[in-house]
C-alpha cells in the first residue's frame, strides 16, 4: 500500500530540463522537496530544486541514492532508460509506470499498443531495409512519413516521402542511420491538437480542454485553447486518452497528440508519458496547472478540477525569440515563464508565454 505524501517528503525527478523545473516549482507550492538526477550542472530544474545528483540517468549508484532519499520518483522526459526505471521500482514507487516509457520509446510498440486499445492511428509498417520500404510505399500509394522507431523528437529522425521513386528508396534505410524504422501513411490532416490528461493513484481521471497546436521545423510554436474542435471529436480523443491511461495502469499527467481530419476522423499520433509543452497554457488559464496535477497524482493526492477560466494562446520562445521579452513584459494579460538558460541557441526552447483572453 502506497501512502499519500505529506509536506516535507522528497520527490525524485529524473531529468533537469524546463519540465523538471516547472514540476519542482509546483512540488514546492504543495510543500514537497525535490531532488533532480541530471548529469548537466546548473540545469533549469536544479536551479529551483532542493538538491541535484550529478550523474548519468543510468548510473546505478546514483539511482539507488535517489531512491533512498525519495518517497516517489518521477521523470520529465520520455527517453529515461527503461532499465533505470525498472531498477528504481525495486526500491521506491516510480510514476508513471515503466510500461509507459517502454511503450512510448518505440513508435512501432506505441502505435500497436494504441491500436490494441481500439485507438485509431495512421496506418504503419515496420521498415528494416529498403525492400520493406518499397513494399510499404506500394501499399500507401507511394507517399508516407519515414521515422526512426526510437529517439525521435521535435521532428528529428524523419523523412517525408511524396510520390517516391526508386531513387528515393534505394539507400534510404542506410541514410536514416541503418536503425529500425517505421513508415506511416501520410495523413492529410486539417490540424493537430493534443489532450493533456491525468490519472490518479486511485484510478480517477481528468482531462483539460484540447489545445490546437501549430509546429514549425518539427517544434511546437503555439497552442490555442479553445481549439475550435468539434465536440464529438474532442470526446473521441478524450475517451482514447482515458482508455490508454487505464491500459497502462498510468499514474501522472500524459500528453497525447492527435490529427483532426476534415471528415471528422481523429487519429492518435503519439503520446508522451510526462507533462507536455502543449499543456503549458494550464499554468495561466486553469486553477490547477498540469505541473501541479502531475505532482498531485504521483504523490497519491486527489486530482484537481481541470476547469479553465480563460481562453488563451501559449507561444514558445525559441532561440532569438528572447528579444521579445521586454515587449511581452509590458503587455497586459501575458504570463511569462523563462527557463533560466543562459546560453541562447537556434531551436533551443528558452521560455514560453501565455496570452489570456
Ligand atoms: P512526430 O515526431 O510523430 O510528432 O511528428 C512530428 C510532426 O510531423 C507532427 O507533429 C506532424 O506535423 C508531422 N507528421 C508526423 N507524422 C505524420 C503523418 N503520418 N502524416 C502527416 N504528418 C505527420
Amino acid at each position: 500500500m502506497i501512502r499519500p505524501l505529506v509536506p516535507g517528503d522528497m520527490i525524485g525527478i529524473i531529468g533537469g530540463g524546463q519540465l523538471g523545473r516547472m514540476l519542482a516549482m509546483a512540488a514546492a507550492r504543495l510543500g514537497f522537496r525535490t531532488t533532480i538526477l541530471e548529469p548537466q550542472p546548473d540545469c533549469p530544474a536544479a536551479q529551483v530544486a532542493n538538491s541535484q545528483i550529478l550523474a548519468a540517468y543510468d548510473d546505478r549508484a546514483a539511482l539507488t541514492s535517489l531512491a533512498a532519499r525519495s518517497a516517489v520518483v518521477t521523470y520529465e522526459f520520455e527517453n529515461v532508460p527503461v532499465g533505470a526505471a525498472k531498477h528504481l521500482t525495486d526500491h521506491v514507487p516510480v510514476f508513471p509506470p515503466p510500461l509507459a516509457l517502454e511503450t512510448a520509446q518505440d513508435r512501432l510498440a506505441e502505435k500497436s499498443f494504441l491500436n490494441r486499445q481500439g485507438i485509431s492511428t495512421a496506418r504503419f509498417h515496420p521498415v528494416d531495409n529498403d525492400s520493406d520500404l518499397k513494399s510499404a510505399l506500394e501499399i500507401f500509394g507511394g507517399s508516407g512519413v519515414l521515422k526512426t522507431r526510437r529517439l525521435g523528437y521535435d521532428g528529428k529522425g524523419q523523412r517525408l516521402l511524396r510520390n517516391a521513386t526508386a531513387g528515393d528508396v534505394d539507400g534510404a534505410f542506410e541514410a536514416m542511420g541503418g536503425v529500425p524504422l517505421i513508415l506511416e501513411e501520410l495523413v492529410a490532416f486539417d490540424f493537430e491538437f493534443s489532450i493533456i490528461a491525468a490519472r490518479g493513484l486511485d484510478g480517477s481521471m481528468m482531462a483539460y480542454d484540447a489545445a490546437r497546436n501549430e509546429h514549425s521545423d518539427g517544434i511546437l510554436r503555439r497552442s490555442t485553447v479553445p481549439a475550435g474542435l468539434d465536440p464529438k471529436m474532442e470526446e473521441t480523443a478524450r475517451e482514447a486518452t482515458f482508455a490508454l491511461m487505464a491500459a497502462l495502469g498510468y499514474v501522472g499527467v500524459i500528453g497525447v497528440e492527435f490529427f483532426a481530419l476534415a471528415d471528422g476522423t481523429v487519429l492518435a499520433n503519439e503520446f508522451a508519458p510526462r507533462v507536455h509543452n502543449s499543456g503549458h497554457w494550464t499554468e495561466a488559464a486553469c486553477v490547477v496547472s498540469q505541473f501541479e496535477q502531475h505532482i498531485r497524482a504521483v504523490a497519491g493526492l486527489p486530482l484537481g478540477a481541470p476547469g479553465r477560466h480563460s481562453a488563451c494562446v501559449m507561444e514558445n520562445l525559441i532561440g532569438d525569440d528572447v528579444e521579445r521579452i521586454p515587449d511581452l513584459m509590458g503587455e497586459a494579460g501575458v504570463v511569462l515563464n523563462l527557463y533560466g538558460k543562459t546560453e541562447t541557441r537556434p531551436g533551443r526552447k528558452m521560455g514560453h508565454f501565455t496570452r489570456l483572453g
